[in-house]
Order: C-alpha cells, then structure tokens, then sequence
C-alpha cells in the first residue's frame, strides 16, 4: 500500500481537515501520479456534506486532476514517467455492458466507479479523490493532457468541462444556434465558452447581477438578469437549448418558458431536492427537460484535445489546501470566479 496525504471530510458537518491514508499499490494496468492541481466542484461539497446521500466518510473530494506520472505498472502503454496526467470523475467501470461498450462508461450498468465516494472494483476499500499528494489510477481512465494549456487552469476541464461540452455536443449546438447558460460557477463558465467556441448565440442567465461584465468577457453575447422578472419576459420562447448549472432547488418553469418550438433544457446542477414541473410548460412547444452526467472517457479526451486545439481552459482562483474551507463557504455564496482550484504542489 502507498500512505499518502490529503484533505477529508470526516463527518456531514466537519469541515475538511488533514487526513492520512492508504492507496492501493501500483497493478500492471495502474499510473501512479502525483497530483498538482485539483478543481473545486461544487459536487465535492455536496459529497462532502452528504446531500445526496450514501456518503463513505471519511470523504476525500476533489475530481479535477492533474499532474505527472511517477511510476507505471509493467503492462502499462499508453503513459511513461514524467508524463502530464488528467483524471476526472470515474475511475473504473465493468468495461463489458453495454453502456461501457459505448464508451459511455459514466451510465455503466453496474455503476461506474467514481473517483470518491465509491467503492474499488474487486477490493473492499473505497476511493479517495484528488484532495491528496498521489493517486493510483487505471491507464484506461487516466486522460492525456495538452502541453500547450497552463496546467492548473486545466484541471476544472475534467468535471466542469467535460459536463458541458459532452451535453453541447450530444444535442449538436451549431453556428447560430441561441443557447442559454443557467448559473455562472464552474460548469455555467465552462458552458459559455464552449457553446461560443461551437458558433452558437449565447445568453448567461445569472442570479448575479454583478457578474454581466464577466459573462461577456467569457464570450456570452447576452445577459439576462434571472432576479429581475423582466427577464423572463424578455426571453421567452427564445432558446433551442438551455444549460442549467443551477447546484440549488429553484422554479424549472421558469426557465422552461424560455424554450422555442422543440426546445430542450438540459439539468446539469444536480440540487438535493426535487422541484414540481406543470404539463403545461412542456405541451404548448412541445418542449424537453433531459439530463447530462459528465461524459465517457473517450469523450474526455476528445475535449481536452479541442481544448488543445482552440485554447480554451478555466478561469481560476488558486489556492492553497488548507483554504478549501473557505472556498466551499464562498462558492455557496455564489462567490466564484469561476473555478477555485487547490496547489497540491505546495501541500
Ligand atoms: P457553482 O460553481 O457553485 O455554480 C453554480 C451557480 O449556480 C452559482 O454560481 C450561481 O450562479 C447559480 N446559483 C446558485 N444557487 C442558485 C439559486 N438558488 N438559484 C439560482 N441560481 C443559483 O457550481 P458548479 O461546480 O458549477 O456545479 C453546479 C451544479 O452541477 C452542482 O449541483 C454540481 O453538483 C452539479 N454537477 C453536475 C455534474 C453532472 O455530471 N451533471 C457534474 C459536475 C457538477 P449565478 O450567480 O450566475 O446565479
Ligand atoms: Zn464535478
Ligand atoms: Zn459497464
């Protein structure tokens, strides 16, 4: 076993704190990489504070690294020492079913192993996420990363971008397009960016006044102030598609009424309680609610790769470990411009 360092949530209520802990050795198929940097997502704090339930504590959050491979496993081929690393949210799946099949390895039929809170495949100790010095992944689930981006400002791609851009590509956003981005945070910044990159015409929905000026420089050819009701007025039946990043329970209605003829809002913020939705805001355009879980490994790859090619990465906050406390309070405050990510390199 390798005894490694990080930060955990020991309790629903205790904040994060120091915590020592062992990863598995290094298998044939396995990377060991020392982690550099780690996105703060807000699923972290959900995990962290067992909103969803199901919650393995001591939690060690974080699903946004990267960094730098120091030892393979003898059949490893695909990465050799010294090699920039990502890895996101899942790190296993059966491989067989055939969501896996598909490369869609995040709706596995016997559940995807996601980077925390889950339990190994074949071994009876669960994951511990990149809130820590190392981590022993799998080759098949560890994403290349391209030397071109700054490194730290990488890592939010492997939640927050691939979250939104597996959803912008699935319902095929094209040029012109009119796509709304509900809630600027970590997915809703990544969301505007893309969307932009893909040629669409893109409008933030924010609670945020303050953020219009941000919104605009990310790209966004609109703004629409969700707290002042002129709003929905203004914007509705506008959208072919919505992105909703919301992480809290509020009106789908609302937004619902914004869709054109045939227009999807797509649930990417995932709040712990449900909210009631009338027939009547889907059956007048014949409108869609779906949902999107982030987006298989293949997918991942595709996106860092896009990324390479187009120049797009997060706008972050760094950090030091032991200030993720307050980033959690200030991200619960809607207080996030526009990913906090933590400095493992200084742990
Ligand atoms: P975040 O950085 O906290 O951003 C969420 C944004 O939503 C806030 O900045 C705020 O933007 C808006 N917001 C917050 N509370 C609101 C409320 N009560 N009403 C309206 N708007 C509100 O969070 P994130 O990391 O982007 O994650 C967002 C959600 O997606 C979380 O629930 C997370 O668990 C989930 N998630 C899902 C997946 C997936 O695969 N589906 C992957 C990653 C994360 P404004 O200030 O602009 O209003
Ligand atoms: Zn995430
Ligand atoms: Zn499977």
């Amino acid at each position: 076993m390798i005894t490694t360092r990080g930060y955990a949530a020991i309790s629903e209520e205790s904040p994060l704190k120091p915590y020592e802990f062992q990863r598995r050795d290094v298998g044939p198929k396995d990377v060991l990489i020392e982690i550099d940097f780690c996105g703060v997502c807000h699923s972290d704090i959900h995990s962290a504070r067992n909103e969803w339930g199901g919650a393995i504590y001591p939690v060690v959050p974080g699903h946004e690294i990267v960094g730098h491979i120091t030892k393979i496993g003898a059949h490893v081929t695909r990465f050799k020492i010294g090699d920039l690393a990502g890895v996101g949210c899942m790190v296993d799946s059966c491989r067989t079913c055939a969501s896996c099949k598909q490369n869609l390895e995040q709706f596995c039929d016997h559940g995807a192993t996601f980077t925390y809170n889950s339990i190994e495949k074949n071994m009876p100790t669960p994951t511990y996420g990149g809130y820590s010095k190392q981590i022993v992944v799998d080759e098949n689930f560890t994403l290349k990363i391209p030397a071109n981006l700054a490194l730290a400002n990488v890592a939010p791609l492997l939640c927050a971008g691939i979250t939104t851009y597996s959803p912008l590509r699935h319902w095929n956003v094209k040029k012109a397009d009119r796509v709304g981005v509900v809630g600027l945070g970590g997915l809703g910044h990544m969301a505007v960016k893309f969307a932009v990159a893909m040629g669409a015409e893109v409008t933030m929905l924010s609670t945020s006044a303050s953020k219009e000026k941000d919104a605009k420089k990310l790209g966004a050819h609109k703004f629409a102030n969700t707290s002042d009701d002129q709003s929905f007025r203004t914007f509705s039946n506008y959208f072919d598609l919505i992105v909703n990043t919301v992480s809290a329970q509020h009106d789908y209605n609302q937004y619902l009424n914004l869709l054109n003829l045939n227009g999807t809002m797509v649930l990417l913020g995932a709040p712990p309680k449900p909210t009631e939705v009338y027939a009547f805001s889907f059956i007048g355009r014949r409108r869609s609610l779906a949902g999107s879980l982030i987006g298989g490994i293949k997918e991942t790859q595709e996106m860092l790769d896009y990324c390479g090619e187009k120049n797009i990465t997060s706008d972050i906050e760094l950090i030091s470990m032991h200030q993720v406390n307050e980033a959690y309070a200030r991200i619960m405050n809607s207080d996030v411009r526009y990913r906090f990510v933590i400095d493992m390199q200084k742990f």
